[in-house]
């Protein structure tokens, strides 16, 4: 376990809103200090660390002078943009103690699902590293209602609606070799631990399989996280080549020993390495349509790493162009795979079911046999 973080030379820490609230909800300051302070260490070991922060609506609602009790979305995106500046701050001037230069840097969804905006993002990231910055990221709360609202909206998937995705999709984007989970939670347990006093710590995984997913029961107090968030981050992390931790960070020093010899958390072992773009294919696109295959199909895709031809589509929902995100679905509505259709959404349903000869006749041209191509297709 320790070989693993002592050679993780890129590390990204998400330190949720938990990690970093006082029991009254104000920031823990000198407990994020002492987090700065051990990741000046490794910094000064010459490891190259990203930040993940939550927070900012939390202490823009303390400024504000605000319960809690105010709901509404815009009314978080203004807790967000005064607790921002503030937040960030803290980290400016405790890492500038430190001799180190802080950067903030707030996304969206889009500047993940968007493909040029994503290598931009990768570039500047990269950038920074390489002058030896330390950049702090947060979601671009005020202008992106999505991210406070969650998961799912009229029926598209976003990419995050929470830090944990967020801090999942920056590891993988910027190939890092560990995600570490600062949170109010020890770990991952093998069963809810404030119901059961038999539940047991879980120290490692390897592969986020049906029946781990089934331990993301417990929801976290005040940030929007919660087990089952971070078992989806620990997916994303873990099949992009990196390992990832979940550790108890509401106390000072838990950053140092996650380095030291008396971890305790749960750590996730990575499984696969995927390549960059299949990996944002996978996991930071927005998918746009979605094709139903028959039970051939399937197998040619799952077993035999084929591309999808019109054949082998039944159904074909939602308006897509060319090199849009398709989600591909089975026939019992599982999904599968994702891929980039090679055919709009109109041109898919007049050719689905067809062969490949056939294409030119039922849309007028023919620029691919297949309808997404095996290059272009990631299994899920
Ligand atoms: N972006 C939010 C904030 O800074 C936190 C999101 C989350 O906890 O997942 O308050």
């Amino acid at each position: 376990m320790q070989s693993i973080f002592k050679k993780a030379k890129r590390i990204v820490f998400k330190f949720g809103t938990n990690a970093l609230s006082a029991d009254d909800g104000s920031l823990a300051l000198s407990r994020l200090y002492s987090f700065m302070e051990d990741i000046a260490v490794l910094h000064q070991q010459g490891k190259e660390i990203l930040i993940v922060t939550s927070g900012a609506v939390g202490v823009g609602r303390r400024i504000l002078g605000l319960s809690g009790q105010e709901d509404g979305v815009s009314f978080k995106q203004a807790c967000a943009a005064v607790g921002q500046t503030s937040l960030m701050k803290t980290y400016e001037d405790g890492f500038r103690d430190l001799g180190i230069v802080a950067a903030q840097v707030l996304l969206t969804e889009d500047d993940f699902s968007n493909r040029s905006r994503y290598l931009s993002l990768r570039d500047t990231l990269g950038r920074l590293l390489e002058l030896k910055c330390i950049p702090v990221i947060n979601q671009n709360d005020t202008v992106s209602p999505n991210e406070l609202r969650g998961y799912k909206e009229k029926g598209v998937k976003v990419c995050f609606g929470d830090n944990d995705k967020l801090s999942a999709l920056v590891a993988s984007g910027m190939d890092a070799d560990l995600l570490c989970i600062m949170s109010d939670v020890e770990g991952l347990y093998n069963a809810d631990p404030r119901k059961d006093k038999k539940a047991t710590l879980i120290h490692q995984v390897k592969g986020v399989t049906e029946e781990i997913e089934a331990l993301g029961f417990c929801a976290s107090s005040r940030g929007r996280g919660g087990m089952k968030t971070k078992l989806e981050a620990a997916k994303v992390v873990t099949r992009c080549g990196a390992a990832m931790i979940i550790a108890y960070g509401k106390k000072h020093g838990a950053v140092g020993e996650v380095f030291g010899p008396s971890f305790k958390g749960t750590l996730f072992l990575p499984v696969e390495d995927l390549p960059g773009k299949k990996a944002w294919l996978a996991y930071a696109t927005n998918v746009t349509g979605s094709i139903k295959i028959n039970a051939g199909a399937k197998k040619a895709l799952c077993e035999k790493g084929s591309s999808l031809l019109p054949a082998g589509v039944v159904d074909v929902t939602g308006d897509f162009e060319p090199g849009d995100t398709v989600a591909i679905y089975d026939a019992s509505g599982k999904e599968v795979a994702r891929g980039l259709a090679n055919y709009s959404a109109s041109d898919s349903r007049k050719i689905m079911g067809c062969r490949s000869e056939e294409i030119a006749k039922k849309i007028g041209f023919k620029n691919y046999d297949e309808l997404i191509h095996r290059d272009n297709i990631v299994l899920l």
